[in-house]
């Protein structure tokens, strides 16, 4: 199948999903993640409609982001981020996911040039990877949520999280639904922020993803094909 069919039918899934969940359409976006794919995918996804762009590597994906300079897009850093590159993120960038660092936050802020709008920033949660350094526990999120929301040239917009593969579909609603409910707890305790995004689900986990309540999910090898690296 081409992208653009692709694409159709990843709509056509979360169309289905938001039905089941009684949710609005429009209640969750679409992140396309083209991580080591061409340009030529990518402006293939761009005839087809598709706006918003995930990258995990740096350099990569400012190449990209030099290169389709002249169309409107929105793009998303997802991957793990050093402290040394987050100069290029800060310049290029219109969305941070991975934020798991006072540091990290300090840096962005510090480098976010004044003549761009704040940088959206998600805080990545480790929900249920004990394997997995990437995320801050669950009960860290609000100090760090109070730190960011101080920044001025940061724009905290909600939380990210990349949940352990996990076979049982009960297990796999157990923490999805944990961060939903963690969701629900930032929103509440920064009334006055714009938190709206929970940025959870990919090809394999999309439809339960939706159901507890994503509001973005990311999805690559269903859109773009495998990819040769990860
Ligand atoms: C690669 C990646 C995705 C997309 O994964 P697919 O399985 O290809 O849909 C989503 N989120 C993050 C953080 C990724 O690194």
């Amino acid at each position: 199948m081409s992208i653009s069919e692709n694409l159709k039918f990843i709509h056509q899934q979360i169309h289905a999903a938001c039905q089941q969940a009684n949710r609005p359409q429009s209640a969750v976006q679409l992140l396309a993640v083209s991580k080591t794919k061409p340009v030529s995918a990518i402006q293939e996804a761009i005839e087809a409609g598709q706006m918003a762009f995930g990258e995990n590597y740096v350099q990569e994906g400012v190449e990209k982001i030099q290169y389709f300079r002249n169309e409107n897009l929105e793009w998303h850093f997802i991957g793990p981020l050093q402290s040394n590159k987050t100069r290029l993120v800060a310049e290029h960038f219109d969305w941070m996911h991975t934020v798991e660092r006072e540091k990290i936050a300090q840096r962005l802020n510090d480098q976010r040039p004044a003549n761009l709008s704040p940088l959206n920033v998600l805080i990545q949660i480790n929900i249920s990877d004990e394997n997995s350094k990437s995320g801050i526990k669950p009960e860290e999120m609000l100090d760090l949520a109070n730190q960011i929301k101080d920044l001025p040239n940061l724009k905290l917009r909600g939380l990210m999280t990349i949940p352990a593969p996990c076979e049982e579909a009960e297990e796999q609603k157990l923490t999805l639904s944990a961060m939903q409910k963690l969701f629900e707890e930032l929103k509440q305790a920064l009334p006055n922020e714009q938190i709206d995004t929970l940025s959870m689900g990919m090809s394999d986990d999309m439809e339960s993803a939706i159901a507890c309540g994503s509001t973005m999910v990311r999805i690559g090898t269903a859109i773009f094909g495998a990819r040769n690296y990860s």
